[in-house]
């Protein structure tokens, strides 16, 4: 590579972060710090009509979450500064850039009022063209400066009639570019419609701004999604036309995730109750939360790795990569055309194993300010130990509580009932007699006690298979934990003794 990479993120902050939104900017990030480049954060956001309070913040957190920090940022600044295309606005970059292609002839200024747009969509509506185009095949019976006088333009502009610029789309021409993911892709300029490039306010449209900054911020390569594959040619040729071609980024346009039926949606997560977003999203305006990753409970490392593989490998069997590793072995040619079913199991289980790698401690710390109400005042060394004991039973960070929570505090409502069809007399026996031991225990460790639990069930010639499920209720409350016997030494004497008591009163 002979110019230092620079990849960008140009989200517009309308809404929460779809997991397919995080997984393009990990490929540009992982592109980046592969080839010693740098990765910028462009803020999008010159459509004023789709400002939702909140969003920008939201997806500054979401990038902090996920540990793919920017290089530059509006946060950060940077040599090419501002990294906000409303104060690029502000600032005049775009207008002349409108200007030049005017001049040249690429591009018109078009002075039709909505309703008269409106009215040819209406005229020209026809069962096999539903959505009539603003195109070469219409452009002349318009109210545009291609179609009017020089005079009559003068004169409009003079009485401040609101106009748009927008792009002369060719005719009869191929627009043909080379993506590194799809090969070489092919568009019929006919297609196209003259896009909206400068808005009546003035601000650039998206297909603008978006060139004009890439140029700007030297921008090398630009991974996006294939949703935006249509407007391609569209920058291609304001790419051409505003005499920059050599220095045109190089595209390649990811395929999208897929859910159970077509494109993954907000929808399908409510409806299966997965989450679709990096983190929990609230629309105010619909009243509606569309829940994240991590506050399900998913690490930031194993979210990152099931998101990489998620329509990539790198040519092996593995599947466990920490982001050093995929900055090591990322490329972009491997990833796949074809769009990448999410399958929220396999993501959970890229979850469990990041667990397990953990160390004890680190995953504490980060137990602690997942739900910092259910673990900060607890003591450190009994929480490390209990969550070394149960790490291997959870999925997610939010299930370890229902999982350990017995450890701290007595069972609200032990389901002695399930206990109470095969409940007898001799087992009653048996756990007053134990207490009576236990009481007098002065080793109290997991082998001891197990070791006098079945000695006691011998003499009383009680199977201990048939007592241990019956213990297991009374100090955990319910039908799993880790071995019963290790419950009873962490928990203490106390509190066995009293769950004991407490479960047979019930019995
Ligand atoms: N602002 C566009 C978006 O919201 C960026 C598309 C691109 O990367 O070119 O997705």
């Amino acid at each position: 590579m002979n110019k230092k990479p620079r990849v960008r993120f140009a989200p517009s902050p309308t809404g929460g972060l779809h997991l397919g939104g995080v997984r393009t900017v990990l490929y540009n990030y992982l592109f980046a710090k592969k080839n010693n480049g740098d990765f910028i954060v462009r803020i999008e956001d010159t459509d004023q009509t789709r400002f939702v309070e909140g969003a920008e913040q939201y997806i500054y957190d979401c990038l902090n979450w996920c540990g793919l920090t920017p290089d530059e940022s509006p946060q950060l600044g940077g040599p090419f500064a501002p990294y906000k295309q409303s104060e690029r606005k502000q600032a005049g970059i775009y207008q002349q850039y409108a200007d030049q292609l005017v001049k040249a002839g690429f591009a018109y200024l078009a002075f039709d009022t909505p309703e008269a747009l409106e009215k040819m969509r209406h005229d020209l509506k026809t069962e096999k063209n539903p959505s009539p185009q603003y195109d070469a095949t219409i452009r002349m019976q318009m109210q545009n400066s291609l179609s009017l006088s020089a005079d009559a333009v003068a004169e409009l502009i003079k009485n401040n009639t609101p106009y748009v610029v927008r792009i002369k789309m060719p005719e009869n021409e191929t627009v043909a570019f080379t993506d590194l993911i799809r090969g070489e892709v092919k568009f019929d300029s006919n297609l196209i419609d003259d896009k909206v490039l400068l808005k009546r306010d003035g601000m650039p449209t998206y297909h603008l701004a978006v060139v004009v900054d890439d140029y700007l911020m030297k921008i090398t390569h630009a991974f996006r999604g294939e949703e935006w594959l249509p407007s391609a040619p569209v920058h291609l040729l304001l790419w051409k036309y505003l005499g920059w071609e050599k220095d045109m980024p190089q595209w390649a346009h990811l395929p999208l995730i897929l859910g159970p039926n077509g494109k993954l949606s907000k929808r399908d997560g409510a409806k299966f109750g997965f989450p679709v977003f990096a983190m929990d999203w609230e629309d105010k305006a619909k009243g509606e939360l569309t829940r994240g990753f991590k506050e399900m409970g998913f690490l930031p490392e194993a979210f990152i790795n099931l998101l990489a593989v998620l329509g990539w490998n790198n040519g092996t069997e593995q599947e466990i990569f920490s982001m050093e590793e995929l900055v090591e072995c990322f490329s972009i040619e491997k990833v796949h055309s074809a769009g990448a079913k999410f399958d929220y199991e396999k993501a959970k289980w890229f979850n469990h194993e990041w667990i397990k790698k953990l160390s004890n401690t680190e995953l504490t710390n980060r137990l602690i300010d997942f739900a910092p109400d259910l673990y900060k005042n607890l003591e450190k060394t009994p929480l490390e130990d209990a969550v070394a004991l149960v790490k291997e039973r959870c999925h997610l960070l939010s299930e370890f509580w229902q999982q350990l929570s017995f450890f701290f505090e007595d069972p609200i409502n032990p389901d002695t009932e399930s206990l109470k069809p095969k409940w007898s007399e001799a087992k009653t026996v048996f756990f007053q007699s134990w207490l009576g031991q236990l009481n007098n225990q002065p080793n109290w460790d997991a082998v001891t006690l197990e070791t006098d639990f079945k000695a006691l069930a011998e003499t009383l010639q009680i199977k201990p298979g048939e007592l241990q499920l019956p213990l297991r209720i009374m100090l955990v409350g319910g039908k799993f934990g880790p071995n019963v016997f290790t419950i009873a030494e962490k928990i203490g004497k106390s509190a066995t003794t009293r769950r004991i008591q407490l479960a047979l009163s019930l019995l």
